[in-house]
This record gives structure tokens, sequence and C-alpha cells, in this order.
């Protein structure tokens, strides 16, 4: 794609799947040129691992970037390490660089949960769940979060995340690749100056990401969650902006929604730092369509089944659950029924129709539990799961 070509050099190779940890992500941090970067230990994770922030710029505006609050969150933190590298760059891009350099002063956190990463889990190694400590604080993590938004006192703050691959943007048939929120700060979702220059900057990136992934950005429910940070953050002033990784097909390490993340990220930082392009209207904002369940990994339409004696036809929506191999080096996936009937207007990563061919149900179709089943096509045999895992595919 012609629009990612110019960021592909500033992937940082080092980083190839989601597992990497502490350790790699401290080498990085201490080969980083000096003399355009400040390092500075902010504190120790429960399990002691350092975090660290890095400064970044001269300028007025304070932007804090954090990521992977979430152990198993690792795209944001990918795209931050290719940041790293377009910002120590020296190329056609430095009229870009020098914008955010010389308006900007960029705090960046990456690994908010280094004891999370290391056994890839979304909450912290007290089990906590390091999002929804911010008022409680009773885990490390939060406290060094939280001290040092109120240190930098940021204008704008970039909380990143990702989420599960099944959300789908809108209606539109596509999954959320990337998802994006101004989060409220009030039960009332009140629409305050601090919030509305978070939806301005959403809409500036949004527009962006539409040339490249049209249809695959969606905006997250703004429920308010008054244990959340960005829901906090927001309250106190620094526009939050909340961007997550979600899906997008045959890409379950998210190296291609990397680099879209990259460049979210960079569009951000290029908008805030020219400063001149805010309309002040939240119409745009809203017009980001809602995120919806309206994703499976596997769809299957047309099955022709026979459960307590009825003959039918139904759709069959299947969810894969991940599962990690504890030395991080292989991921499984178990094949859930997520939803049956008719599926009209629901999408998958991988579609099938299944008229005309012949299913046998080894197990009843339970929405919630493991698939089991095999279809064919005369004597060839189109897809087999058993169980939940799939030992034979052929479409
Ligand atoms: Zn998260």
């Amino acid at each position: 794609m012609d629009l990612l070509k110019d960021i592909q050099k500033y992937q940082e190779h080092s980083i190839s799947n989601r597992f990497f940890k502490h350790t790699e992500v401290q080498i990085l941090l201490n080969n980083l040129n000096s003399e355009k970067f400040i390092l500075t230990q902010i504190g120790h994770s429960a399990e002691g691992r350092a975090i660290h922030l890095v400064k970044y710029g001269k300028g007025a505006t304070r932007i804090f970037l954090w990521s992977q609050m979430h152990g198993d969150e690792a795209t944001a933190t990918m795209a931050l390490f290719d940041l790293f590298n377009f910002l120590e760059a020296d190329d056609e891009q430095g009229e870009l660089r020098n914008s955010i350099s010389n308006n900007c002063t960029l705090y960046i956190l990456p690994m908010v949960n280094p004891d999370g990463a290391e056994y890839f889990t979304r909450r912290n190694a007290q089990g906590i769940d390091i999002n929804r400590d911010f008022n409680k604080r009773q885990s490390p993590e939060a406290i060094i979060l939280a001290e040092t938004r109120d240190q930098i006192n940021p204008h704008f703050g970039f909380n990143l995340h990702d989420q599960s691959t099944i959300w789908s943007a809108g209606k539109s048939g596509n999954p959320a690749t990337i998802s994006v929120l101004a989060p409220a700060f009030d039960a009332e979702l009140t629409v305050n100056d601090t919030r509305l220059k978070a939806m301005n900057v959403i809409t500036l990136i949004n527009e962006e990401l539409q040339k490249i992934i049209p249809g695959h950005v969606g905006r997250f429910n703004d429920e308010y969650e008054p244990r959340a940070f960005g829901d906090n953050f927001q309250a106190l002033g620094t526009s939050t902006i909340l961007i997550e990784a979600g899906g997008y097909a045959d890409d379950s390490e998210k190296q291609f929604i990397r680099k879209i993340f990259f460049k979210a990220i960079l569009k951000g930082l290029e908008v805030i730092a020219a400063n001149n392009n805010f309309n002040n209207i939240t119409s745009s904002y809203f017009s980001i369509p809602e995120n919806e369940k309206l994703h499976f990994q596997t769809l299957i339409k047309n099955c022709l089944l026979t459960q307590s004696n009825i003959h039918y036809t139904a759709d069959i929506g299947l969810i894969a659950i991940e599962e990690i191999a504890e030395d991080l080096k292989s991921v499984t996936y178990t094949y859930v029924v997520e939803d049956m009937g008719d599926l009209e207007g629901f999408n998958g990563y991988e579609m099938m129709d299944a008229s005309g061919l012949q299913i046998t149900l080894i197990k009843p179709l339970i929405c919630g539990q493991n698939a089991d089943f095999v279809i064919r096509d005369g004597m060839t045999t189109i897809l087999c799961i058993e169980n939940g895992r799939i030992t034979d595919k052929n479409f």
C-alpha cells in the first residue's frame, strides 16, 4: 500500500510479534539517541521491573503518550518504537519532525505494565486491572501513571490500547481495525473545551486513516467509567485521545495494524503541533460509526442442520479464543459458537457458504460452547472442527 510505503522504513525490526518483553524494551530505550531523547526511570512495576519515561522536543504543548497498560495489548508499544525511529531519523520528513519538536514536548511511557507483558496477561502481577485502579491506586503502575500525569500536567494525552478483533466499524461489515474515543469525564457525557479538543484531533486522525483503511475506523462507546484513566485524565484537563488496535484480515500478529497505529499517532502529533486545524465542532467526530459486534472470526452461511428432530437452515458465527503457550512461542485457537440463526448483516474474517454441503454435528450446536462439526462436499472435507480445534480446512 503506497500510503504506508513511506513509513515502512521507520519500523523497529527487532520487534516483529506481540510477545516482546520488558528486557527487549529496555535495550531499545537504552539505545535511544541521548541527544534527542531524555530517558528517566520513574519507578518499578509490582515485580520490580523498571518503568521509564522518554522526553522529546522543546515546544510549549505538552503531550503524554502511554501504552500497554494492559500487558497483552502490545500493538501501540510497537508503534511507539516506530515513532522513536521516525523522530530519530534525518530525512525528507524533517519539516514535520521540526514542527513536532519546536511546538510540542512529548512524554512517552511505553509499556506501563511490564509484568503483564511478561506473562501476556491484561492485568498486572497483583491481578489488578490498572485501568480500573485510578481511584484506589493499589498497583504501583497506577500510581506511576497518575503521578506522571500530575507532574507533566499535559495538554494532550494518548491512551493506547488493543481491543478484541470481533468489533466492527458500525454496520460497514468491516472490522474496527482502529477504534477511537474522546473519553467522557462525567456520566452526562458533557463536551467541554478539553474533550472538544480531543474530538477535533480524533476527527483529523480519522480523515487520515480513511485514506488507508476506508470504513475500518470505529468509535468506542463513551459510557463514563469513573475508575479508568482516560476518563479521569479528561476530567483533570488533559485532552485525552483513546486509540485501540482491533482486527484486520490475516493480521493476527498485528504487524499491518501497527503501521496504521503509527500513522494515527503521527497524524495526531502533526495536527496538535500545527494547532490551527481545529474547527471546534463535534459533528465529524460523532459521524465516525460506533463499534458494534457484527463481526466473527468465521461465518458459515446457510448450514442445513438437524437439531431437536427439526430440519432447518441457519448461519453459524464462530469466534476464535486465543491460547498462548507458556513460553509465548505459539498460539492455538479454540473455535466457539458465538451466534447462530439468521446472521444477515454480519461478517467474518473467513466466510463460507454451506449451501448444498453436508454438515454433521458431532456435538449439538450450543452458543458459548466449542464448535464440534464436520462440513463435507460429497467425499471431500471442507471444514472439520473437533472440540473447538480446526483439524481440516479446505476453503
Ligand atoms: Zn486495554
